[in-house]
């Protein structure tokens, strides 16, 4: 069942989801080749605390940290560890925060120093991926209009696309209905309705769409090795039109200011 939002509900998310974009903004500021992503998690746990919100995914089905980080060939859900961050790798962060009873929850994928040109691309196919679904996000389509316009995309670039994880409706809880999908038909699934408020989420891959489960039980990566960029927004409609929750303006001021 999707769950429609009032107003004043999308306002209480607007929050959440800052949260973890200002969140997401300490961690941009650290990201660097001797890091661990261990120190980053600590740091956003922290923050996340003393700014009033509870990490979100820290416990959730078992999780054991406030990060999802997941390193190059990691797709989604990489455990935190105290192993440096090198020159040449990218880093997928994903955060959610708990505030005021409602979840914020979203994703980018930072460089750490210089990265080849080829996986600087995927970063931005990825990101424009992103952004293509969120515009398919209005009153008159239907949820699978964002997908096919996400796939379309990708494969245009030669990229492969998860299928086996999605975004998801966001509220009170973290995965609400609907399904969220990054690939599709157009004109497949519910209609999309004022008061929605979804996470959209593309999980792109240099190579093959292919994942696999490491023995850890959560990371996932790419069965080719090559790889995975995820960006991550939470979006409402209003008024029959889209509206981002969560920023990464943060996120681009520090890196901005780190160079
Ligand atoms: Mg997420
Ligand atoms: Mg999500």
């Amino acid at each position: 069942m999707i769950i429609l939002k009032t107003r004043e509900e999308i306002e209480l998310m607007r929050e959440s989801a800052l949260s973890v974009s200002r969140t997401l903004g300490i961690i941009a500021k650290e990201i660097k080749p001797g890091v661990s992503t261990l120190y980053l998690d600590k740091l956003a746990e922290t923050y996340i605390r003393d700014n009033g919100g509870t990490p979100l995914f820290k416990g959730m089905y078992g999780f054991p940290n406030t990060l999802c980080m997941s390193l190059n060939e990691s797709v989604v859900h990489g455990i935190p560890n105290d192993k440096p961050l090198e020159e040449g790798d990218i880093i997928s962060v994903d955060c959610g925060v708990l505030k005021n009873g409602y979840c914020g929850d979203h994703a980018y994928t930072f460089a750490v120093g210089e990265i080849k040109l080829e996986v600087q691309k995927l970063l931005d196919v990825t990101l424009e991926c992103l952004y293509i679904g969120i515009e398919q996000f209005k009153t008159g389509n239907r949820i699978g209009d964002i997908g096919f316009a996400i796939q379309q995309h990708a494969e245009k670039h030669g990229y492969g696309v998860v299928r086996e994880l999605c975004g998801h409706g966001l509220g009170k809880k973290l995965h609400e209905d609907p399904e969220v999908p990054n690939y599709g038909k157009r004109g497949d699934g519910p209609k999309i309705k004022d008061g929605m408020v979804i996470a959209i989420e593309p999980m792109i891959n240099m190579g093959t769409r292919n994942i696999k489960q490491l023995k850890d039980g959560w990371t996932i990566l790419t069965a080719d090795k090559k790889p995975s960029a995820h960006f991550e927004h939470d979006v409402a409609l209003i008024d029959g039109k889209p509206e981002i929750l969560s920023t990464f303006k943060f996120i681009e001021e520090a890196l901005k200011s780190n160079k």
